[in-house]
């Protein structure tokens, strides 16, 4: 049998050090991770729980290496914003993963952007919309190299940052996350079942704000590298 159309490709990311690439099957992404972002986003963290949502893997947009990579300015925005998250790759799935077996399922890390027209997201929540034209738009995932555990470990604490034209903008630790990778990994295994592919973008932390066509945009995590986006 064939296909009846051309075949879509498979969004992957490429491995540190290797010429391999990591194939990704779903993106799954949390909001309102962090407390000081929950509450910049108007939320009360005390009161409401992160949540997930999801972009679509070929939203994804891989960086290789640290020169300068262009990134498309998305249509039907004026308002289009940053959110440095730590990206999470798993190699193994399942149901119910227990918190303390998770980490157990991840490949590595990488770190990611969340990019987000601010303004159609405003309006589908003032709607009571779902959030795919804030956070879906082409290439609106950014993903530097991915970074094996079993070469760095399970990064927990280290500083995330992303700053615009050299400016920081977004700065925090790792440790700041109100659900850690692993009580994620476990949450998100109650409603689906987890398999190797997936990325979980681990949320982002307070500062986020809007770029312009020709700002470059420098994110940085802790023991990943960082990556250069410039906007165009
Ligand atoms: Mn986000």
């Amino acid at each position: 049998m064939a296909y009846v159309i051309p075949e879509p490709s498979i969004a992957a990311l490429p491995v540190a050090g290797t010429d391999d690439l990591f194939p990704v099957r779903r993106v799954y992404c949390v909001g309102r991770n962090y407390a000081a972002h929950a509450r910049e986003m108007g939320g009360d963290p005390t009161r409401e729980p992160p949540f997930f949502f999801m972009k679509p893997a070929d939203a994804l947009q891989p960086v290789a290496g640290v020169e300068v990579t262009d990134h498309p300015y998305p249509p039907k925005t004026g308002n289009y914003h940053f959110e440095v998250e730590m990206v999470v790759a798993l190699a193994k799935g399942g149901r119910d993963i227990p918190v303390d077996k998770a980490l157990d399922h991840v490949f590595g890390y990488a770190i990611g952007l969340d990019m987000t027209r601010r303004d159609l997201q405003d309006e589908a929540k003032q709607l009571r919309r779902p959030w795919e034209l804030g956070k879906a738009a082409d290439l609106s995932g950014p993903v530097g190299l991915l970074h094996p555990a079993s070469k760095i470990g399970h990064p927990a604490s280290g500083s995330i940052t992303l700053a615009v034209e050299g400016v920081v903008r977004q700065k925090a630790d790792l440790s700041d996350m109100i659900w850690s990778v692993a009580e994620q990994i476990a949450y998100l295994s109650s409603y689906f079942e987890l398999a190797p592919g997936d990325v979980i973008f681990s949320g982002t932390p307070e500062g986020v704000g809007a770029v312009t066509q020709g700002q470059t945009m420098t994110a940085a995590v802790e023991g990943l590298g960082e990556i250069r986006l410039r906007v165009v």
